[in-house]
């Protein structure tokens, strides 16, 4: 079902909806959240208007990272701006480091290729200096060899950098700070990826 509105038209009015709308549930009964029946875990039962029943505490809790229906996906309340940017910067490392992660995979497997073709040429030459064949293959590693480590780096710094931020999307100010350190990464990542397809060829 496409739903273009979100339930609410602020976070506000939710948190005031989740005050207001507590739940009669069974004895025993359960928050699908925590996993914790309504007595013991000292929160309210709340009907969502999608009529699904979670913990007060949880669903606020919840909907600090997501603004949807825990079961359904229904939107609930807005998302600020900062937070919409912070996920496309985010996505845009994450998107970075997936590639150089697949050039990685790539120069080792060429590396193999290279070393088995040079070893087969080597056999077959008594001038392995001037053959065409290994001196081609020779600077072709030598060309890869520069960005081995370069390409292993940046992979590590973006998981690094991606692990580090787990924000509340209400938090502004970490919203911020965050997306600008993904853009700085992302960019210089990019200039890696540059400089490597040019030097490849590709
Ligand atoms: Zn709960
Ligand atoms: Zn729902």
């Amino acid at each position: 079902m496409a739903q273009n509105n979100p339930l609410f038209e602020s976070r506000t009015s939710f948190l005031t909806y989740l005050d207001r709308n507590t739940f009669d549930v069974i004895p025993g009964t359960e928050c699908s959240i925590c996993a914790t029946n309504y007595q013991e875990g000292g929160e309210a039962p709340v009907q969502l208007p999608c009529m699904h029943i979670f913990g007060s505490l949880c669903l606020e809790k919840w909907t600090q990272q997501s603004a949807t229906c825990p079961m359904c996906r229904t939107i609930l309340h807005p998302i600020p701006p900062s937070k919409i940017e912070y996920d496309q910067e985010r996505a845009r490392l994450q998107a970075m480091a997936g590639w150089l992660a697949s050039q990685k995979v790539r120069l080792v497997t060429e590396e193999i290729l290279f070393q088995q073709e040079w070893t087969k040429l080597n056999e077959e030459t008594d001038t392995p200096t001037f053959h065409p064949g290994i001196r081609r293959i020779t600077e072709a590693l030598l060309v890869r060899n520069r960005f081995v480590m370069r390409v292993n780096a940046g992979i590590e710094e973006a998981d690094a950098m991606l692990g580090l931020h787990h924000f509340s999307w209400i938090d502004h100010d970490a919203n911020e700070r965050g997306r600008d350190q993904f853009r700085r990464l992302t960019a210089q990542l990019e200039a890696l990826r540059d400089e490597f397809t040019q030097a490849l060829g590709l």
